[in-house]
């Protein structure tokens, strides 16, 4: 794993302007598990051009490679600068050494071989990354986690992401998935979670989560459910977003639930800053794009919960958002 001194590769630093892009590009694609996004960036991390998201349908691993090859063939057609190397973030445990997904569970893939398959076709040498840790290393070298060189990153998204740098390194752990927070156990015993644990923080925070939650409330009092219902058209359409706008809106029933789920996110956040004592923690990933509280939620928690050596740990909002992923899977390849 390369570890290049983040000090070196400010952004700040190296864009005074911008002539053109800097050495060789990379193409980096987030594959989620209902769309693909491209980005090609350069040696810098500078985004030279970004695609468009592309929807696939999630129908097993063969039509879904088949997607991530035709959306990286019409993305780089549509432009002149062609990479020298492509990397891939997904939401998965991966083994980078051979670039195989080895349990997706949002993709329903196990032992996929993702890499070879998409170098065969693009003709270009690939690396697969979770998704956390692309997020985390873009981040670090470009983004919120600038010049630290002890930092967490979480992402909340559909599920709960972690990563970590310490030291000045990546940890990597022995499976490659070190920092994946969002299975320690919040509630023994608790809500069932998509790993095989129950009560695990992103069996309350992640977004599949905050839904479920939602509509479990929704079903055991429709009355006090009536808003979030209409909100969302029926009670088995309820999102998170759903549950965020409509406590925006005023709504009680939406308004406990997102209570309670800054509770479990301070609890989560505090355990990852005790046990990791990061400088910065990054929160990333789309429940944050929906609701923007989370960051001072998180840091109020760090503030007046943490052990003292924990509790001066900054917590900020990603700078790089929904394209963090991407930008640092195609970094990661870059250095490969
Ligand atoms: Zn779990």
């Amino acid at each position: 794993m390369p570890s290049p001194n983040p000090r070196d590769r400010s952004p700040r630093s190296k864009r005074p302007s911008r002539p053109g892009p800097t050495g060789p590009l990379a193409l980096g694609i987030d594959l989620g598990a209902t769309k693909v996004v491209a980005v090609l960036i350069d040696a810098a991390g500078n985004v030279v051009r970004r695609g468009v998201r592309q929807p696939h349908r999630n129908d097993g691993a063969s039509a879904v490679i088949a997607a991530v090859v035709h959306a990286a063939r019409e993305f780089l057609r549509t432009g002149t600068d062609l990479p020298t190397s492509v990397g891939i973030s997904v939401a998965a445990q991966v083994d980078p050494d051979r670039g195989w997904v080895l349990y997706a569970p949002n993709l329903r893939w196990r032992e996929v071989p993702l890499g070879p398959r998409v170098a065969r076709a693009l003709k270009l040498p690939v690396r697969v990354t979770n998704d956390a840790r692309a997020a985390t290393y873009a981040e670090w070298l470009y983004g919120s986690g600038v010049g630290c060189s002890d930092l967490f990153c979480i992402q909340l998204g559909t599920g709960v992401g972690g990563s970590a740098v310490m030291g000045g390194q990546l940890a990597e752990g022995g499976n490659h998935a070190a920092g994946e927070v969002g299975h320690i156990v919040l509630v023994s015993g608790g809500r069932p979670c998509h790993c095989p644990d129950r009560g695990c923080f992103e069996a309350y925070v992640g977004g599949w989560a905050i839904a479920a939650r939602a509509r479990d409330a929704v079903r055991a009092d429709p009355g006090a459910g009536r808003r979030l219902t209409a909100a969302a058209g029926s009670v088995a359409a309820i999102r998170a977003e759903t549950v965020f706008r409509t406590a925006r809106a005023g709504d009680r029933l939406a308004r406990r639930i997102v209570a309670e789920t800054d509770r479990y996110l301070g609890d989560g956040v505090v355990s990852v800053a005790n046990a990791f004592n990061p400088r910065r923690l990054v929160l990333g990933g789309g429940l944050v794009n929906g609701r923007p509280e989370f960051v001072r939620v998180a840091q109020a928690a760090v503030r007046d919960r943490c052990q003292p050596p924990a509790a001066g740990a900054r917590v900020v909002a990603s700078r790089l958002g929904d394209l963090a992923p991407a930008i640092g899977a195609a970094a990661l390849a870059a250095r490969q």
